[in-house]
């Protein structure tokens, strides 16, 4: 059997992992979103006695560029360390694909092209002449429809050619534009409706006027479906695991195992667990399919596009808009995403203020804190809740912004560098895909990590709880020891502490914070948002300390997998020390604000 080695190629969104995953039977995860490849991805498949290796290089726009990515790629593509490129192409936007088409014949002619997305093509009445692609550029041209899995046997006949492109490509970018303008001229037979139409949505959703209130009524819709839908299956689970907890109680009892045992299994471990499922959840459940939907339509690029101009503004990258979007998932993704940004100056800033975006670990905690202190439970107050949690992400932008510009005026001087943000064109999303992955990899990877973490800390702080020096226990001796700079800040020594031992995952910042209050005395016996309400209220919360609270959860430290992976991206101990100390510096100062206001009124009213 023959062995070659295959490099697949494209710009990202173009379907590269769909075809590599089609050709090798692997599962990389695919997701709609710009540089998610980063690493090289090897799989194999067998054809007609020859055993290929597919080699998938990280998406890019361009190879001659500085970005890593486009280095890795470059550096693949020149190696010759391949038999054959496969450049795989967007048919919906042959132009801008012929680019780093043309780009890589003259690197190496040894290239198949892959025309992907030829069923989106054909949707919106594009037509395009592979046969005289083919002619122009002297090498095989293969139209596929990766998801449908059409044209994929072609493409692997085709690897079988000898035919290297003699086609002269233009050593000059802008030379090269006006090639792949002719190219297109030539084989795209017509423009098509669908474009039209993206425009024609793409310029209400973009607009200057209509971009801001849509994306905030969609923000305040999506949020407040969580709120409101959540209240129903929150009451039945909490109910499921009270009648669990009864069951459990006998069975103990009737064990004879020892009080300290049972203590620590049930009040201990279960209740914060089953706390942590009825609760958080439900909201999970309903927020991060409507999320993926989004992200599938091709909506956050939109919302990257709507920030630009407002991240130019902050003296910093427009890229650092993508950034933030993908902080909104998770800011160790968002940190990583900062590659996209060239300058080393404004990646810097993208890096160090990733955190102040909400990740899907601080959601929960800030849906179920709002929903507890804003919300009456009918679907009117709902709205009030959906609204309040719209103006801390709005919040988190504009701190995103501000301490972007002051960076920018202080520690990395400089001016912004421009770039043109690429709207990829709108897909359907697949019901079925954005469920699992919704379901797999946000609500289950957030939930499990909150159980795997929640649950030996909740071990670990029933034992600190029942450790005594002195008097007092632990747990106590720690909280008292915060207390003074938690007070000043409008909270208290055990919110503070919760938010230092939940560093390892944001998602358990509030179960611990709970294991604190209930230590040594018990949970509440049902496991239901009111007798949440009441933990709090009997540890004098007021609306007050929960605004506090939710600054805090909004602005904080970052999580040590997100800590870790700024210090891979920086290499450097001062970066990733300055990437802890400035979050939780404003918001150590924002809530001391808030609580010298909110007294200060109290003061004049009473
Ligand atoms: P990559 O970023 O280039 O790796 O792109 P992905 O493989 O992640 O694909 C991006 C999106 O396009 C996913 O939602 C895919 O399901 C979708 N996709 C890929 N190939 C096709 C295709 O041929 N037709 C259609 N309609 N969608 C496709």
């Amino acid at each position: 059997m023959t062995h070659k080695t295959i490099a697949l190629l494209g710009n990202p969104n173009v379907g590269k992992s769909t075809v590599f995953n089609a050709l090798t039977g692997m599962k990389q995860h695919t997701g709609n979103w710009t540089g998610k490849t980063v690493a090289l991805a090897k799989g194999t498949c067998i054809h007609k006695n020859t055993e290929y290796t597919f080699v998938d290089l990280p998406g890019t726009y361009s190879l001659f560029a500085h970005s890593p990515e486009e280095e890795v790629a470059r550096d693949y593509i020149r190696s010759k360390n391949a038999d054959k490129i496969v450049i795989i192409c967007d048919a919906v936007c042959l132009k801008r694909n012929l680019i780093l088409v043309l780009q890589t014949i003259s690197l190496n002619p040894n290239c198949v092209v892959c025309v992907n997305l030829m069923d989106e093509a054909a949707k919106k009445g594009i037509e395009i002449d592979c046969s005289r692609l083919s002619e122009i550029l002297n090498i095989p041209v293969v139209p596929t429809a990766a998801r449908k899995g059409n044209g994929l046997e072609h493409l692997l006949t085709a690897l079988e050619s000898n035919q290297k492109s003699t086609f002269a490509a233009a050593s000059d970018i802008k030379d090269m534009h006006r090639q792949a303008e002719d190219i297109e001229k030539k084989v795209v037979k017509s423009k098509g409706r669908g474009m039209a139409r993206d425009l024609k949505i793409d310029r209400i959703l973009t607009g200057k006027h209509t971009g801001f209130p849509i994306m905030l009524c969609l923000l305040s819709f999506i949020l407040w479906l969580t709120v409101v839908g959540a209240n129903y299956p929150s009451a039945c689970l909490s109910a499921l695991f009270d009648k669990l907890y009864d069951v459990l109680f006998n069975l103990f009892g009737k064990l004879n195992v020892p009080v300290a045992v049972s203590g620590l299994l049930l009040d201990g471990v279960y209740k914060v667990t089953a706390w942590i499922v009825s609760v958080m959840l439900p909201p999970m459940a309903i927020f991060f399919p409507l999320f993926t939907i989004l992200e599938d339509l091709g909506y956050l690029p939109r919302i990257a596009f709507n920030l630009d101009k407002s991240f130019q503004k902050a003296c910093a990258c427009g890229k650092q808009a993508l950034t933030v979007c993908m902080g909104l998932g998770c800011n160790a993704v968002g940190v990583t995403g900062c590659r996209i940004i060239d300058s080393p100056r404004e990646r810097l800033i993208a890096v160090l203020t990733n955190s102040f975006t909400p990740c899907n670990g601080r959601f929960p905690m800030l849906i179920t804190v709002t929903a507890l202190y804003f919300t009456g439970g009918s679907a009117l107050f709902g709205l009030k809740g959906a609204l309040i949690l719209v103006g801390l992400i709005v919040f988190s932008v504009l701190m995103t912004l501000i301490v972007s510009r002051i960076l920018s005026h202080t520690v990395l001087k400089g001016v912004p560098s421009s770039f043109t943000l690429e709207l990829p064109p709108y897909r359907v999303p697949q019901v079925g895909k954005v469920i699992i992955r919704s379901v797999l990899d946000r609500t289950l990877f957030v939930l499990g990590r909150a159980v795997c973490v929640a649950a030996p800390a909740g071990l670990i702080l029933w034992v600190l709880a029942h450790i005594h020096v002195g008097s007092e226990n632990l747990l106590l001796i720690l909280s008292d020891f915060l207390d003074p700079l938690g007070q000043l800040m409008g909270l208290d020594g055990a919110i503070l502490l919760s938010f230092i031992l939940g560093s390892p995952a944001n998602e358990i910042v509030l179960p611990i914070l709970l294991m604190i209050y209930t230590a040594g005395g018990t949970l509440a016996n049902e496991t239901s948002g009111t007798a949440l309400l009441s933990v709090l209220q009997n540890n004098g919360w007021t609306a007050t300390t929960a605004v506090s609270f939710l600054l805090l959860a909004l602005i904080h430290h970052p999580c040590t997998t997100t800590l870790l992976t700024i210090y891979k991206e920086t290499k450097s101990k001062k970066w990733t020390f300055l990437s802890v100390l400035i979050p939780a510096l404003c918001g150590t100062i924002l809530c001391m604000l808030w609580n010298l206001i909110a007294r200060v009124f109290a003061y004049l009213t009473f």
